[in-house]
Protein backbone atom coordinates (compact mmCIF):
# COMPACT_ATOMS: atom_id res chain seq x y z
CA UNK A 1 0.00 0.00 0.00
CA UNK A 2 2.67 2.34 1.01
CA UNK A 3 4.66 1.53 -2.30
CA UNK A 4 1.70 1.98 -4.48
CA UNK A 5 1.19 5.34 -2.68
CA UNK A 6 4.80 6.44 -3.09
CA UNK A 7 4.84 5.06 -6.70
CA UNK A 8 1.59 7.44 -7.23
CA UNK A 9 3.86 10.65 -5.87
CA UNK A 10 6.73 9.55 -8.05
CA UNK A 11 4.84 9.38 -11.46
CA UNK A 12 2.25 13.02 -10.26
CA UNK A 13 6.28 14.35 -9.68
CA UNK A 14 7.51 13.55 -12.92
CA UNK A 15 4.34 14.66 -14.79
CA UNK A 16 4.91 18.06 -12.20
CA UNK A 17 2.20 18.02 -10.51
CA UNK A 18 3.93 17.92 -7.18
CA UNK A 19 6.65 20.31 -6.97
CA UNK A 20 8.52 22.01 -4.67
CA UNK A 21 6.36 24.25 -3.81
CA UNK A 22 8.35 27.64 -3.60
CA UNK A 23 11.39 26.29 -4.04
CA UNK A 24 10.49 25.98 -7.79
CA UNK A 25 9.36 29.32 -7.98
CA UNK A 26 13.24 30.81 -7.76
CA UNK A 27 15.82 31.09 -10.09
CA UNK A 28 18.19 29.86 -7.90
CA UNK A 29 16.53 26.99 -7.49
CA UNK A 30 16.29 26.05 -11.17
CA UNK A 31 19.80 26.31 -11.37
CA UNK A 32 20.77 23.89 -8.64
CA UNK A 33 17.96 21.25 -10.08
CA UNK A 34 21.22 20.59 -12.79
CA UNK A 35 19.71 22.32 -15.04
CA UNK A 36 22.16 25.51 -16.12
CA UNK A 37 21.26 26.19 -19.09
CA UNK A 38 17.63 26.13 -18.43
CA UNK A 39 16.70 29.96 -19.42
CA UNK A 40 15.06 31.16 -16.24
CA UNK A 41 13.84 34.96 -16.67
CA UNK A 42 11.07 35.48 -18.89
CA UNK A 43 13.85 37.60 -21.62
CA UNK A 44 16.09 34.66 -21.60
CA UNK A 45 13.45 32.21 -22.22
CA UNK A 46 12.07 34.24 -25.58
CA UNK A 47 16.01 34.81 -26.19
CA UNK A 48 16.69 31.23 -26.55
CA UNK A 49 13.02 30.28 -28.51
CA UNK A 50 14.24 33.23 -30.84
CA UNK A 51 17.81 31.96 -31.60
CA UNK A 52 15.92 28.04 -31.97
CA UNK A 53 13.55 29.81 -34.41
CA UNK A 54 16.94 31.65 -36.01
CA UNK A 55 18.06 27.69 -36.45
CA UNK A 56 14.89 26.50 -38.23
CA UNK A 57 14.35 29.22 -40.55
CA UNK A 58 17.92 29.21 -41.98
CA UNK A 59 18.00 25.47 -42.19
CA UNK A 60 20.56 24.88 -39.36
CA UNK A 61 18.41 23.30 -36.68
CA UNK A 62 20.58 21.36 -34.16
CA UNK A 63 17.18 19.25 -32.54
CA UNK A 64 18.50 20.10 -28.91
CA UNK A 65 17.31 17.82 -26.29
CA UNK A 66 16.13 14.74 -28.56
CA UNK A 67 18.48 11.76 -28.07
CA UNK A 68 18.37 9.25 -24.99
CA UNK A 69 20.16 10.68 -22.87
CA UNK A 70 18.29 13.99 -22.86
CA UNK A 71 15.40 11.20 -22.06
CA UNK A 72 16.92 10.19 -18.90
CA UNK A 73 17.78 13.24 -17.76
CA UNK A 74 14.42 14.32 -17.66
CA UNK A 75 12.71 11.35 -17.01
CA UNK A 76 11.71 12.08 -13.03
CA UNK A 77 11.23 15.94 -13.25
CA UNK A 78 10.62 17.92 -15.89
CA UNK A 79 11.32 21.50 -15.87
CA UNK A 80 10.69 23.38 -18.97
CA UNK A 81 10.48 27.17 -20.14
CA UNK A 82 8.02 28.39 -22.24
CA UNK A 83 4.38 27.72 -22.72
CA UNK A 84 3.48 27.40 -26.15
CA UNK A 85 -0.17 28.15 -27.33
CA UNK A 86 -0.51 27.44 -30.36
CA UNK A 87 -2.93 26.09 -33.48
CA UNK A 88 -3.67 22.39 -33.90
CA UNK A 89 -2.43 22.70 -37.31
CA UNK A 90 0.35 20.28 -38.61
CA UNK A 91 2.21 22.75 -39.72
CA UNK A 92 3.25 24.78 -36.66
CA UNK A 93 4.68 22.17 -34.30
CA UNK A 94 6.06 23.80 -31.43
CA UNK A 95 9.60 21.50 -30.32
CA UNK A 96 10.53 21.91 -34.26
CA UNK A 97 9.96 25.76 -35.31
CA UNK A 98 11.86 26.93 -31.93
CA UNK A 99 14.26 24.09 -32.46
CA UNK A 100 13.55 22.51 -29.46
CA UNK A 101 13.13 19.35 -27.50
CA UNK A 102 12.18 16.84 -24.67
CA UNK A 103 11.31 18.62 -21.57
CA UNK A 104 12.12 22.49 -23.27
CA UNK A 105 8.40 23.31 -23.75
CA UNK A 106 5.12 22.95 -22.58
CA UNK A 107 2.57 23.08 -25.67
CA UNK A 108 -1.08 23.77 -25.36
CA UNK A 109 -2.87 23.52 -28.52
CA UNK A 110 -6.82 24.29 -30.03
CA UNK A 111 -8.04 25.19 -33.14
CA UNK A 112 -6.53 28.96 -33.66
CA UNK A 113 -5.20 28.92 -30.27
CA UNK A 114 -8.62 29.49 -28.82
CA UNK A 115 -9.29 29.36 -24.81
CA UNK A 116 -11.79 28.46 -22.53
CA UNK A 117 -11.36 27.85 -19.00
CA UNK A 118 -10.12 24.22 -19.45
CA UNK A 119 -7.33 25.85 -22.05
CA UNK A 120 -6.20 28.01 -19.17
CA UNK A 121 -5.98 26.40 -16.61
CA UNK A 122 -3.48 23.74 -18.73
CA UNK A 123 -1.87 27.06 -19.29
CA UNK A 124 -1.65 28.72 -15.83
CA UNK A 125 0.26 24.86 -14.64
CA UNK A 126 3.76 26.30 -16.07
CA UNK A 127 3.93 29.00 -14.43
CA UNK A 128 2.00 28.11 -11.34
CA UNK A 129 3.39 24.77 -10.62
CA UNK A 130 6.63 24.54 -12.57
CA UNK A 131 7.47 27.74 -12.61
CA UNK A 132 7.75 28.57 -16.25
CA UNK A 133 8.68 32.14 -16.92
CA UNK A 134 7.39 32.79 -20.65
CA UNK A 135 4.06 32.09 -22.16
CA UNK A 136 4.01 32.62 -26.25
CA UNK A 137 0.95 32.82 -28.09
CA UNK A 138 1.33 31.68 -31.21
CA UNK A 139 -0.56 32.41 -34.74
CA UNK A 140 -0.18 31.56 -37.71
CA UNK A 141 -0.13 32.07 -41.41
CA UNK A 142 -3.13 31.20 -43.43
CA UNK A 143 -5.11 29.54 -40.41
CA UNK A 144 -7.33 27.37 -41.64
CA UNK A 145 -9.59 27.68 -38.54
CA UNK A 146 -9.31 31.12 -38.99
CA UNK A 147 -10.74 31.63 -42.74
CA UNK A 148 -13.47 28.92 -41.88
CA UNK A 149 -14.65 30.49 -38.92
CA UNK A 150 -14.49 34.19 -40.96
CA UNK A 151 -16.26 32.39 -43.62
CA UNK A 152 -18.80 31.00 -41.64
CA UNK A 153 -19.43 34.57 -39.55
CA UNK A 154 -19.30 35.83 -43.05
CA UNK A 155 -21.54 33.69 -44.67
CA UNK A 156 -23.96 33.46 -41.32
CA UNK A 157 -23.86 30.05 -41.74
CA UNK A 158 -23.44 27.20 -38.46
CA UNK A 159 -20.72 24.73 -38.21
CA UNK A 160 -21.76 21.43 -36.91
CA UNK A 161 -20.77 20.05 -33.68
CA UNK A 162 -18.93 21.82 -31.26
CA UNK A 163 -16.87 23.53 -34.67
CA UNK A 164 -19.10 26.14 -33.91
CA UNK A 165 -17.54 27.12 -30.40
CA UNK A 166 -14.47 27.98 -32.56
CA UNK A 167 -16.33 30.39 -34.83
CA UNK A 168 -18.07 31.81 -31.77
CA UNK A 169 -14.38 32.46 -29.96
CA UNK A 170 -13.09 33.78 -33.20
CA UNK A 171 -16.44 36.43 -33.53
CA UNK A 172 -14.57 39.23 -31.77
CA UNK A 173 -11.59 39.15 -33.80
CA UNK A 174 -13.39 38.44 -37.08
CA UNK A 175 -15.79 41.94 -36.65
CA UNK A 176 -12.81 44.21 -35.68
CA UNK A 177 -11.20 42.79 -38.88
CA UNK A 178 -13.11 43.76 -41.59
CA UNK A 179 -12.91 40.63 -43.71
CA UNK A 180 -9.12 40.39 -43.60
CA UNK A 181 -8.08 36.75 -42.46
CA UNK A 182 -4.63 37.58 -41.90
CA UNK A 183 -5.78 40.36 -39.72
CA UNK A 184 -8.21 38.35 -38.01
CA UNK A 185 -5.18 35.99 -37.05
CA UNK A 186 -3.34 38.84 -35.22
CA UNK A 187 -6.13 40.40 -33.77
CA UNK A 188 -7.51 37.10 -32.42
CA UNK A 189 -3.81 35.78 -31.05
CA UNK A 190 -3.57 39.34 -29.70
CA UNK A 191 -6.94 39.28 -28.05
CA UNK A 192 -5.47 35.57 -26.30
CA UNK A 193 -2.71 37.38 -24.30
CA UNK A 194 -4.72 40.20 -23.19
CA UNK A 195 -7.28 37.52 -21.90
CA UNK A 196 -4.48 35.29 -20.49
CA UNK A 197 -2.81 39.02 -19.02
CA UNK A 198 -5.72 39.36 -17.08
CA UNK A 199 -6.07 36.11 -15.28
CA UNK A 200 -5.90 36.50 -11.96
CA UNK A 201 -2.75 33.34 -11.14
CA UNK A 202 -1.13 34.63 -14.60
CA UNK A 203 -1.08 38.90 -13.45
CA UNK A 204 0.37 38.01 -9.87
CA UNK A 205 3.39 36.42 -11.83
CA UNK A 206 3.53 39.33 -14.10
CA UNK A 207 3.10 41.53 -11.16
CA UNK A 208 6.01 39.98 -9.71
CA UNK A 209 8.26 39.87 -12.64
CA UNK A 210 7.87 36.14 -12.58
CA UNK A 211 6.21 35.63 -16.16
CA UNK A 212 5.82 37.55 -19.32
CA UNK A 213 3.16 36.83 -22.11
CA UNK A 214 3.89 37.33 -25.43
CA UNK A 215 1.83 37.37 -28.72
CA UNK A 216 3.50 36.06 -32.26
CA UNK A 217 2.71 35.08 -35.34
CA UNK A 218 4.29 32.36 -37.64
CA UNK A 219 5.28 32.40 -41.32
CA UNK A 220 4.16 29.14 -43.16
CA UNK A 221 6.53 30.72 -46.00
CA UNK A 222 9.45 31.33 -44.35
CA UNK A 223 9.36 29.80 -40.94
CA UNK A 224 10.01 33.02 -39.28
CA UNK A 225 8.40 33.81 -35.58
CA UNK A 226 7.55 37.10 -35.54
CA UNK A 227 6.40 38.87 -32.33
CA UNK A 228 3.58 40.76 -32.14
CA UNK A 229 3.46 42.64 -28.57
ZN1 LIG B 1 -4.40 27.43 -37.43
Amino acid sequence: MTAKIMNRRAVLRGAGLITGGLLLDSGVAHAATGTATRPVTPDEAWATLREGNRRWVSGTATRPHQDPARRAEVAQKQDPYAVIVSCIDSRVPPEIVFDAGIGDLLTVRSAAQTIDPLVTGAIEYGPAELGVPLIVVLGHQRCGAVTAAAHALHDGTKLPGDLQRIVEALRPAYERSHGDVDKMIRVNTMDVVARLKKDKLLASRIARKRLKIVGAYYSLDTGEVTRLV
